[in-house]
């Protein structure tokens, strides 16, 4: 199969590490140009760096703190002046820390709004300008769009949000040609995970091998997920290949997630 993505300008936040890494790494090995951003510009530039010697492609690595409008315009701006268009964009970012309610001021949740939603807000409407000939649109965002996971109220509401935009963006942006998609892991093996997994087995009294046990017997195929197994799917999504799936969010979780 033509996945269609040799010569396409691919933008992808928070792309230094964890599943935004392995989405740039996975667009870049198709042949993609890519600017990944992140919060440390000396990280992004050594992920870009890395990137490009293992697969030949054009990538670079810039400051952003998706949190912060103003950064995200100058880096929209960047990219596009660089590559004079955008075809791709992966909207990601860090995930809110876990707690529960009573957890959290109103500080908490503005914080996590910014980061996780509004950013996402901020990049599509950055961006559009610049996808000049249709494009995909694919937010990373939680299985807990699907299925509420405890100890992650500000995740699990956000996340939803973000479904919610996406779903109405596809009904929006379908008539230019623009595929718009939220990708949900659902335990795939990076640091974010291995840091929940330790927070989860302190505040237990557990070991991390105990907690980590626990999760794999949710999971039908019985291990966490690999960032390279998330980002084939991502890519498929954003690819030309893919012409008609749009407004959905498709989990990665290995089976784990019980809704239908
Ligand atoms: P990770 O912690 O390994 O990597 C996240 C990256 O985002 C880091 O490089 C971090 O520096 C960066 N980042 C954090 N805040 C940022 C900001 N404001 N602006 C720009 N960059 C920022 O996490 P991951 O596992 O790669 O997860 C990516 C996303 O997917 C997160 O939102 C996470 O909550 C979500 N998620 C992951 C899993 C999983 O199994 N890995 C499951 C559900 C949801």
């Amino acid at each position: 199969m033509d996945l269609g993505i040799r010569g396409q300008v691919a933008l992808v936040t928070a792309g230094s590490r964890g599943l935004g890494r392995a989405v740039a790494l996975e667009l870049a090995r198709e042949g993609a140009r890519v600017a990944l951003a992140g919060r440390d510009p000396k990280v992004a530039e050594q992920s870009a760096k890395e990137i490009a010697a293992e697969t030949g492609s054009e990538v670079v690595g810039w400051r952003c703190d998706v949190s912060r409008g103003k950064e995200v315009r100058e880096l929209v701006n960047r990219v596009a002046d660089r590559f004079q268009r955008v075809d791709l964009l992966v909207c990601n970012a860090g995930g809110p820390p876990g707690g529960t309610f009573d957890t959290f001021d109103d500080d908490a949740w503005q914080k996590a709004f910014e980061t996780n939603l509004l950013s996402v807000v901020r990049l599509v409407r950055a961006t559009l300008p610049h996808m000049k000939d249709g494009g995909r649109i694919l937010t990373i965002a939680s299985s807990s769009v699907k299925q509420p996971i405890p100890g992650l109220i500000l995740s699990n509401t956000m996340r939803a949000g973000v479904a919610g935009l996406m779903k109405t963006l596809s009904g929006e942006l379908g008539p230019r040609g623009i595929l718009v998609n939220t990708l949900c892991p659902g335990r795939i093996a990076t640091d974010r995970l291995r840091e929940l997994d330790l927070q989860k087995a302190e505040r237990e009294g557990l070991s991390e091998e105990f907690i980590q046990r626990q999760s794999l017997q949710g999971i039908p195929l019985g291990r966490y997920g690999k960032p390279e197994e998330f980002a084939r799917t991502a890519v498929f999504l954003l690819s030309r290949a893919n012409t008609y799936v749009t407004g959905t969010s498709l989990m990665v979780d290995g089976g784990m997630v019980q809704a239908l």
